[in-house]
């Protein structure tokens, strides 16, 4: 078999399709041969020899050997000079490249050829022993850190002690001497680091690297790398043996990295950096200042070295002629890395560029305006889930800041505030004093809601990604960092304290959500712009999506962001989030607490009114779009009173003794409340609560119906149900209540009635439930911890081990597990719709908002996803790149 795939002198045997088995630079070195565009000769080693080398205990298939010297021999050829020739000594480089660019794996090395004998022939053909010296230099160092294990520090230090001796501190200043000096040193240091002295049989030393690129794809930085980035260890690595040209030659000569465009804006300005009299990653390592490639990049950097456009003007104008070409080949921007060896062009590398977010719109909209890609290819071009960087206010780039700690990202944005230390106070300072504040909290709870909801940003010490403040947060829009271990939080004192620092209540604050840093003060920020090349593309993005998005909100503020943000109406109200407000917690808890069912009608009749205000303002801003609300759903202890004062509080409202409220208050506690008392067991158990609730809907409806002229249908939905039964009753009372509002307003509407699926039974017995639901919405954070039997609020500390271990790929609650819970949604989607063909069917939850799961979505058929306000561009374009 094929062990070898050369390329060079105009042709090639491979190709840029060819990434799996040539690696990501092989492959774009043989399209770049291909293309004509000068190459140095090489040959690539494929990656299928690392996996030969690994399933048989690290050794090569019999051929190898022999294939290696022919493709050795034709850039010989090619080259006009030998592989360890005394006089005409070729040299090469040995480049691993995966599949996916990989850091983890081994470093390049040059100059690769040398020894005692030829680096004299080196020296004598090119007339530059200074030059000839340099590059052995740089040979043993890189090839007996890399291959033979000697630590990098004793070179320099050699190199540092050299330029000190001479007084100098440029390298370019040592002569031929000095670096001889220096190369004799460092033979004897690896001499007497290994016991043995640095090899001079150049095939010993290319079977030396080729070896070393293969033993580092299972060395721990490239498992670790591998591991974070999903890529599997079976890909293995190629090898790319390649004719060395030489930027080091002299001030004829250069290296340097481009870009086809400005990968920071993303502006079609040809970009880049190098280095005169320079090789390999000199301009990376930072040891000079690099100049830039164009007169207008040195303006703009205000740059007082020439630009390579102004020194070199002919090998700029065949660089910036190879930029169109390969930008037009590839049809993407490219990052490339060149040599200029005494002014001739050679092009070492191109692949495709990383880019902001903010230059990838406009790249994408800018190539589709040019004609260069479709509009659907420009949709593809970008990551959904990069979007999130641009739909929240920033950090002024050029504020200063005052660094305090720094937790996890876990809601962009970025807000300064006041520190409060509970929700209670945050909704005081901000009502009464009109104060913007950052609530700081060891961990946040259900009934932090109102708190969360008026701070500018929140706080907390403990929790993950998925912990409650995270996610409200993300719901909300609100900027959070989470899980900043670093920073004491005393209640008592209304201080937080990290390392050495006191910051006391109504001291200003400034969290990035984006970066999860916290910092001292306030730093200004900046507003996202949604116009623009944002805008053109999500106009196109909605011309080829199939699924429709819609937002989770309870709010007007919510509901308002949702339609900003082009959501097609509200696929959950949690109705619940409305009963936290400090002037409604009182009647909720009286309801709850009442001791019959005339107790809580009296207490939810006070409910009433706000709750027919709350769905007015939704109706009214979501005009006609269609509203799905949920019935109240979350465990009753999250609402009962904790304090004293409270249960004296209610006792006195309701009219009885705070004994017979703390009685009641003890009764009710369940010691699994997810699983206890909630969702439509509420409505089972006490009708009047969903009556209530079902009246506020209808009686808000007819009014905004009849007051706009736009008709209300309202969708109202029933949580937890696992029965069919469960729904028949609930049904049934809504129905009636709805009869009743109809008639009392003589006005008629139409409204939906279905459920949610996120019981493991409800998806099982979907096809019952759909004889009566009218829609499924699959809510699939409880389903998850239904289907797992996995509770997400407790789940963060094992799933950390469960994912290192490899027993869950991905965090269930962030990404839909598609095996397990997404299987329940097809057999629910199946089951619901064979029973009631057309039966419209939605996602919300978490996954609403996660491309991978909306992928799914699209795949299973669902109608619509409805996710967190914020997310709903980034569900619209997910959306579409699932259509496309
Ligand atoms: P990386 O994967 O880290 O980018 P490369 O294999 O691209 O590593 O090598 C790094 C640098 O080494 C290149 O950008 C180029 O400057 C230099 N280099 C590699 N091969 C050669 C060569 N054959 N001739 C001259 N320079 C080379
Ligand atoms: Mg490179
Ligand atoms: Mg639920």
């Amino acid at each position: 078999s094929k062990w070898v795939y050369g390329f060079g002198g105009g042709r090639a045997e491979g190709r840029a399709d060819m990434k799996n088995l040539l690696g990501g630079k092989g492959a774009n070195l043989a399209e770049m041969a291909n293309l004509g565009i000068p190459v140095p000769p090489g040959f690539t080693i494929p990656t299928e020899v690392c996996t030969y080398y690994y399933s048989n205990g690290n050794t090569y298939p019999a051929a190898l050997i022999e294939q290696v010297a022919e493709a050795l021999n034709r850039v010989e050829e090619i080259m006009g000079a030998k592989f360890g020739d005394a006089a005409n000594p070729l040299l090469v480089s040995v480049r691993s490249g995966a599949r996916a660019s990989m850091p983890g794996m081994m470093d390049t090395i040059l100059n690769l050829g040398l020894n005692d004998v030829s680096v004299e022939g080196l020296a004598k053909r090119s007339g530059d022993a200074r030059f000839a010296y340099d590059s052995y230099r740089r040979f043993i160092q890189m090839y007996s850190d890399v291959v033979l294990g000697v630590e990098h520090h004793h070179f320099e230090d050699i190199l540092e002690e050299a330029k000190t001796d001479r007084d100098i501190t440029l390298d370019t200043e040592l002569t031929a001497d000095d670096w001889k000096k220096v190369v004799g040193k460092y033979k004897d240091k690896v001499l007497a680091q290994l016991g043995a002295p640095f090899p001079q049989d150049v095939h010993d030393q290319l079977w030396g690297a080729v070896g070393a690129v293969f033993g580092s794809w299972m060395n721990q930085r490239a498992i670790t790398y591998r591991r974070l980035h999903d890529i599997p260890e079976i890909w293995g690595t190629a090898v790319n043996v390649q004719a060395m040209v030489f930027g080091n030659m002299g001030d004829d000569c250069c290296t340097g990295v481009c870009f086809t465009r400005d990968p920071s804006n993303g502006d079609n300005d040809f970009y880049g950096e190098f280095l005169v009299n320079a090789q390999g990653e000199d301009v990376v390592a930072g040891i000079r200042t690099p100049q830039q490639l164009t007169k207008h990049g040195r303006e703009l950097q205000r740059s007082d070295l020439p630009s390579m456009e102004e020194v070199m003007p002919e090998v700029f104008r065949e660089l910036n002629a190879i930029r169109h070409k390969l930008e037009a080949h590839y049809t993407d921007m490219q990052d490339m890395e060149f040599t200029v060896q005494q002014k001739r062009l050679w092009m070492l590398q191109t692949r495709t560029g990383k880019r902001t977010t903010n230059a990838a719109l406009k790249i994408a909209v800018d190539m589709a305006r040019e004609g260069l890609i479709t509009r659907k290819e420009a949709i593809g071009r970008i990551d959904p889930a990069a979007l999130d960087q641009l739909l929240h206010p920033t950090l002024d780039p050029k504020a200063e800041r005052n660094l305090l700690a720094r937790g996890l990202p876990a809601s962009p944005g970025a807000a300064s505030g006041k520190v409060v230390f509970s929700a209670e106070d945050a909704e005081a300072w901000v009502k009464d004093k009109k104060e913007q504040v950052i609530l700081v909290r060891i961990e946040t709870s259900p009934e932090d809601i109102g708190g969360m909801h008026v701070s500018q940003g929140i706080l907390t010490t403990r929790g993950g990604m998925t912990s409650h403040a995270a996610v409200v947060a993300r719901g909300m829009g609100t900027p959070c960092v989470a899980g900043c271990g670093e920073v004491r939080v005393d209640y008592a004192a209304k201080t937080l304290k990290v390392a050495g620092r006191v910051v006391s209540e109504g001291d200003v604050i400034t969290i990035d959500g984006g970066t999860g840093e916290v910092f001292l003060g306030a730093v200004p920020t900046v507003q996202p712009e949604l116009t623009g090349d944002f805008a053109t593309l999500m106009e196109w993005v909605d011309t080829i999506r199939i699924l429709k998005v819609r937002a989770n909100a309870e709010t007007p503020t919510d509901a308002a962001t949702a339609r900003k943000f082009g959501a097609e109406g509200i696929g959950l109200c949690r109705t619940e989030h409305m009963f936290f407000a400090p002037e409604r917690i009182l009647a909720v808890r009286e309801m709850i607490l009442a001791a019959n069912e005339k107790g809580r009608r009296t207490a939810l009749a006070k409910l009433l009114p706000f709750q027919r205000q709350d769905f007015t303002d939704l109706f009214n801003i979501m005009q006609g779009l269609p509203v799905t609300i949920r019935l109240l759903d979350p465990p009753l202890h999250e609402f009962l009173p904790h304090t004293d004062a409270e249960i004296d509080e209610i006792a006195a409202a309701a009219g009885v003794e705070p004994d017979a409220v703390k009685a009641r208050n003890a009764s009710l506690h369940e010691s699994n409340p997810m699983l206890g008392h909630r969702g439509c067991r509420l409505g089972i158990t006490y009708p009047e609560i969903y009556e209530m609730q079902a009246r506020a809907i209808f009686e808000a409806a007819v009014q905004v119906s009849r007051e706009t002229g736009r008709t209300v249908t309202p969708e109202i939905m029933i949580p937890l149900v696992g029965a069919k039964k469960e729904l028949d009753i609930l049904k049934a009372s809504i129905d009636k209540v709805a009869l009743a509002v109809f008639e009392e307003s003589a006005y008629q509407l139409k409204y939906m009635v279905g459920t949610m699926i996120e019981l493991p039974r409800a998806a099982l017995l979907a096809g019952q439930i759909a004889e009566s639901a009218e829609f499924f919405s699959f809510g699939t954070n409880d389903l998850t911890q239904t289907t797992f039997g996995m509770s997400r609020d407790d789940s963060g500390p094992f799933l950390e081990v469960y994912r290192a271990k490899g027993i869950y790929e991905h965090d269930p609650f962030a990404q839909l597990d598609q095996a397990g819970v997404g299987e329940l949604v097809k057999i629910a989607s199946e089951r619901g719709r064979a029973a009631r063909p057309g039966l419209k069917l939605g996602i919300c939850g978490e996954h609403g908002g996660d491309p991978s799961s909306i992928a799914f979505c699209q795949s299973v058929g669902l109608d619509y996803v409805s996710c967190s306000p914020y997310r709903v561009p980034i569900a619209r374009l997910a959306a579409a790149q699932a259509a496309l």
